[in-house]
């Protein structure tokens, strides 16, 4: 198993489709697979096993483990409740192993919104028939149960669109190489591979440094801010969060336990960091506040909106010829951060500067922050900056030292900047 973290695949659809099969297929072709065992308030049908097929409980049992905060997520189906337990996908997740959820849509849809990288992949008959006379030969439930399965199933396939892949699970040999091509596929991502030691091993060098960070606490913000002007209108940037994502990517590889605290953007979801999704540059700061005194570096990487309208109106505002808009500065991060927090640990900011003059800027803007280094962004460079999938600069440290980094990938870049950082803080330049 890799170092990576483990991927999350849920098989979801109406019930008769098949997953369960799919499932164990996927857990008997893949050592690296496991099967989540539900917890069920319905009784055990046949053969069934508690602790094998589910672990079954009472409804009242269920009710104080849902308040105990026990599940990942859970649904009634079919008149009974169903629950996936959390800490259990969870340390599984972490030690390497590709968890797979054999769960209703209720629950799929849960796994997405706390796991944004999760694989969902839609089950479905080739047709209605089909799915009844499956219904029918399990011989589990009665006409009157199937009736209300079918009816059910109307309304999951409702939810096909919020699904990443689609079964059509005719023929059972087809269906079962397509999820093991998912499978496989999945595992062959970059972003859930981990930064391929092959790559380090052309330019060592370089990468000298990343072991400062085994064990390490690292806090990385990205993405943009949003900060509102009514209940739909806000204002906010350019900023993808793909720098900010790779940074938190680079430190997880290299062995820290990243917090990744996010605006809204494209990329926001590094597998196997702790993700806290924020709206507004106060909401930042509030979050940053109880965290960077155990932290072992903060990586400002996140475009943060400098203006904020001053007032706020909790609706939308009708169109009219003119509006005026009053903008205000938002806090500055790291000046609050270093007034109010005592035993502030080492940063790493981010300047991105147009036009010339931009380094004089950077270097200011690091020495007034109280930042460690800043990787100086020209923002006028072509493949450089916000919104690409490349970037270049300059990192520049508070010693007085720099370093070059020539263009390439942000993910690259990323380990680059994370190795320099290490090397800095073991010749012993923390603050
Ligand atoms: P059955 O009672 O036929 O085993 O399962 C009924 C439905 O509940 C199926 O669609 C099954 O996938 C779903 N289910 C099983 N375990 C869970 C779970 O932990 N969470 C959710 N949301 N659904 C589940």
């Amino acid at each position: 198993m890799s170092n990576a973290p483990g991927q999350l695949i849920v098989l979801a659809g109406p019930s008769g489709a098949g997953k369960t099969t799919l499932a164990h297929h996927l857990v008997e072709t893949f050592s690296s697979a496991v099967f989540s065992i539900s917890t069920t308030t319905r009784n055990s049908r046949g053969s069934e096993k508690n602790g094998v097929d589910y672990f079954f409980k009472g409804r009242e049992e269920f009710q104080e483990m849902i308040e105990k905060g026990y599940f990942l997520e859970y649904a009634e189906v079919h008149g009974h409740l169903y629950g996936t337990s959390k800490a259990w996908v969870l340390k599984e997740l972490y030690r390497g192993a590709s968890v797979i959820l054999d769960i209703d849509i209720q629950g799929a849809l849960q796994v997405k919104e706390a796991f944004p990288a999760s694989i969902l992949i839609f089950v479905l008959t080739p047709s209605p028939d089909v799915l009844r006379s499956r219904l029918i030969s399990r011989n589990t439930d009665d006409p009157d149960v199937v009736r209300r399965r079918m009816e059910t199933a109307v309304w999951e396939t409702g939810w096909i669109g919020s699904f990443d892949y689609y079964v059509r699970n005719g023929s059972l040999e087809d269906s079962l190489l397509q999820v093991e091509a998912i499978f496989r596929g999945e595992k062959l991502k970059l972003a859930n591979m981990g930064f391929p030691s092959e790559v380090r091993a052309f330019s060592p060098d370089s990468f000298t440094g990343l072991e400062h960070w085994r064990g390490k606490r690292v806090i990385v913000t990205s993405g943009p801010t949003r900060e509102p002007l009514d209940r739909v209108r806000f204002i906010s940037n350019r900023s993808s969060g793909l720098m900010g994502c790779s940074m938190a990517e680079a430190f997880r590889d290299a062995g820290a336990d990243v917090l990744f605290v996010t605006g809204p953007a494209c990329n926001s979801d590094p597998s196997g960091t702790d993700i806290i999704t924020v709206e507004t540059a106060r909401e930042m700061l509030d979050t940053l506040m109880g965290e960077v005194e155990r932290a072992d570096l903060l990586v400002m990487a996140a475009a943060v909106s400098d203006f904020s309208p001053s007032d706020f109106f909790d609706g939308k505002t009708e169109r009219a010829g003119t509006v005026e808009l009053e903008l205000e500065a938002t806090p500055d991060i790291l000046e609050e951060l270093h007034r109010s927090v005592d035993g502030m640990c080492p940063v790493m900011a981010f300047a991105l500067e147009f036009g010339s003059g931009g380094e004089e800027r950077a270097l200011r803007k690091m020495k007034r922050k109280g930042a460690d280094a800043i990787f100086y962004n020209p923002g006028d460079i072509p493949g450089a900056g916000m919104d690409v999938s490349s970037n270049q600069g300059k990192l520049i440290f508070n010693n007085g030292s720099s370093e070059e980094v020539k263009r390439f990938s942000k993910r690259y870049i990323a380990e680059l900047l994370a190795a320099a950082m290490g090397r800095y803080l073991t010749k012993g330049s923390e603050c």
